[in-house]
């Protein structure tokens, strides 16, 4: 429209420039109207207008001029100033212009950017990114967006938000392209935070629950479902009061309210009701949430589950009662002590253990406080727990006391490392006084018992030997000749050895007892006893057969040897005197042998053989020994 109205303007000017020459030269107007006076005058006026007209519209451009030049300024103030990076760049990203806030941006003076490619400026990681994005914005011609990470001369890296656009290309400049940089580092690590603080409450180990002011649950973390069975969703946009129950009392939440709708934080314990009505304490700090005009929009609960600690510190309390009262009832001192000796701590059960008082006691050396031989046998413990694995026990020491004698057993443990030079132990001293003295009355009883024992033994030694002897010679008896002949038998058959069977019977013994009596015959049988017993190898068994009839078992002894042995037995017996009263009474022995293997395979028939061969001595004539030998009358058996 401007550019018409000039250009008839324009038109109009050189019409009228062109008239007023031809008038000059020809006095003619142009269109060949012969000029008049009046006509010239009316040129005249009519130039004189324009000129003014002229005049003015000059005027008019140079005010427009001016404020042009004031605007094209505004414009470089603003693009200078603004606080978005302006870059201009070539095809190849060398910077060709940048506002301030773009060389801000780069950390480095316009001067040392302009000229000089942007891409060191542009980190590794980005710099693909920074690549596809010019081409995009060179090749399809609409603006780009990209994030890009740019690091300044020196300074933290930056994050960039880019908006590129390509410029229109003239032949002399080439592709040029311009970039618009927002720095959102600020947002980036706000978000970020954002990021991490909502992991925090989605993650942490503490309820949360974030209500509006009235109560209405907005957010609930997992923590939160976990506690109390309620999943999100069922809790979105009900009121918090559906976890309140009839145990917290109603002051409680009076001052809850109080406090939070005040804009202050609220500290305090709830029992509370999970989904399925199981009550559960609750320790909960509620704080309001303000918005930028300090508003309270939102209330923040942080909750923690504190049932299981409720039962723990009652069970803990409750165990501490009993320790203590355990401690009193302990006739104890516990003590606990440095490695070389100094009472750092210490529980008297009664203030007599300490021997000295409390303030004596603290933080000095024992041998200070407790009277000297106690002193040196907890530094002797101590020394013995600090050196090996930090424990010792059973070292006694014992004290002089009104009431008497009493004793103490000492045990230590050390606190840590017994190696340590940090390390405390604690030293514990009890009165063993009664189980000395039990132990003393028990060793005693002990004593007496062990030689009632003895006594016991022997006293069962001596009817064990009763029962197999005979009283009167000493010589087993009979009874114990059945148990035994058997097993010396089965050994000799064994090992492949004889069993000699020798049976003496005292001739005419009934005369001597009915010439000088039941006594003398008595005398008689036990010096016979004694001189068999003394004239046998310790192997063979003498045995008081029956009333004067004796029988010796030897082992291992063949015909000849129990032959030979009967002889010299029976020789020994009729040189025996016996005195008895003023005279000497002799006697003799009729003697039969039988032989294992030889007359028989059994003890009995061998007994019954030797038996035959007695007998047949007394046939015979007495005082004599007979061997067994087959065909022995058996009508001179005896009965
Ligand atoms: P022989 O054997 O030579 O045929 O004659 P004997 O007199 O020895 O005969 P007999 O065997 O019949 O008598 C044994 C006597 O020994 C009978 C009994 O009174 C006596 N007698 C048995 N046991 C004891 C005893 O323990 N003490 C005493 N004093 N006499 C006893
Ligand atoms: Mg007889
Ligand atoms: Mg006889």
């Amino acid at each position: 429209m401007k550019e018409q109205e000039s250009g008839s303007r324009k038109d109009k000017f050189s019409e009228l420039r062109q008239r007023a020459k031809q008038f000059l030269s020809e006095g003619m107007l142009p269109d060949g109207e012969p000029t008049s006076l009046e006509h010239a005058q009316q040129l005249v006026t009519e130039l004189q207008i324009h000129q003014i007209e002229l005049e003015m519209q000059n005027d008019e451009l140079r005010k427009m001029q001016v404020q042009l030049a004031s605007e094209r300024e505004r414009y470089a103030d603003l693009y200078n100033f603004a606080p978005v990076a302006y870059f201009i760049f070539d095809a190849q990203d060398v910077i060709l212009d940048l506002n301030l806030a773009a060389a801000e941006l780069l950390g480095n003076e316009r001067k040392f950017l302009v000229d000089h490619p942007i891409t060191p400026y542009i980190t590794s990681d980005s710099l693909e990114t920074f690549i596809r994005h010019r081409q995009l914005a060179l090749s399809t011609g609409a603006t780009q967006h990209c994030e890009l990470i740019v690091r300044p001369r020196d300074g933290m890296q930056q994050h960039v938000h880019a908006q590129t656009v390509a410029l229109p290309s003239d032949s002399d400049s080439g592709h040029r392209w311009r970039s618009v940089m927002t720095n959102i580092t600020e947002r980036k690590q706000a978000d970020e935070m954002i990021r991490r603080l909502s992991r925090a409450v989605e993650q942490s180990p503490a309820s949360i629950v974030i209500s509006d002011i009235e109560g209405n649950i907005e957010y609930v973390n997992p923590r939160f479902t976990q506690v109390t069975g309620y999943a999100a969703r069922e809790v979105l946009g009900k009121n918090t009061r559906i976890l309140k129950s009839d145990q917290t009392p109603a002051e409680t939440h009076r001052q809850l309210w109080e406090t939070i709708l005040a804009g202050l934080e609220w500290k305090g314990e709830f029992v509370n009701k999970k989904k399925h009505g199981e009550l559960y304490f609750e320790l909960a700090t509620i704080s309001p949430i303000t918005d930028e005009n300090g508003v309270v929009t939102h209330f923040m609960a942080i909750k923690e589950d504190i049932t299981e600690r409720k039962f723990i510190a009652e069970a803990l309390q409750e165990s501490n009662i009993q320790l203590i009262a355990t401690l009193n009832a302990l006739p104890d001192l516990m003590l606990e002590m440095s490695r070389d000796g100094i009472v750092r701590n210490f529980h008297a059960a009664r203030p007599e253990m300490l021997h000295a008082l409390p303030k004596e006691f603290m933080d000095k050396d024992i041998g200070r406080s407790m009277p000297e031989e106690a002193a040196r046998a907890i530094k002797t413990a101590l020394a013995e727990a600090a050196r090996g694995d930090g424990t010792s026990s059973g070292a006694v020491y014992s004290l002089t006391r009104p009431q008497g004698v009493c004793w103490y057993e000492i045990s230590v443990a050390s606190k840590g490392d017994p190696q340590s030079p940090e390390t405390n132990f604690i030293v514990l001293t009890r009165d063993i006084t009664d189980r000395k003295l039990a132990e003393t009355n028990l060793q005693r009883a002990n004593k007496n018992l062990q030689e009632r024992l003895l006594e016991i033994e022997a006293l069962q030694e001596r009817l064990r030997e009763q029962a197999v002897r005979d009283q009167l010679t000493g010589l087993f008896n009979r009874h114990y000749l059945q148990e035994t002949l058997d097993r010396e038998i089965a050994r000799a058959l064994r090992s492949d050895q004889p069993v000699s069977l020798v049976i003496m019977d005292v001739d005419h013994f009934k005369r001597i007892n009915d010439s000088y009596g039941h006594r003398a015959g008595d005398l008689v049988l036990k010096t016979l006893g004694d001189l068999i017993r003394t004239n046998i190898r310790a192997s063979d068994v003498p045995c008081r057969y029956g009333g004067e009839e004796f029988l010796l078992v030897m082992p291992e002894a063949s015909l000849q040897v129990a032959y030979e042995r009967a002889r010299f037995i029976a020789a020994r017996i009729s040189e025996l005197r016996v005195p008895h009263e003023s005279v000497d009474l002799r006697i003799t022995v009729s003697i039969g042998i039988a032989v294992l293997p030889l007359h028989g395979d059994n003890g009995e028939d061998v007994l019954l053989r030797a038996d035959r061969a007695l007998y047949q001595a007394k046939e015979l004539g007495r005082n004599r020994i007979v061997v067994y030998r087959e065909g022995i009358n058996p009508d001179t058996l005896r009965n």
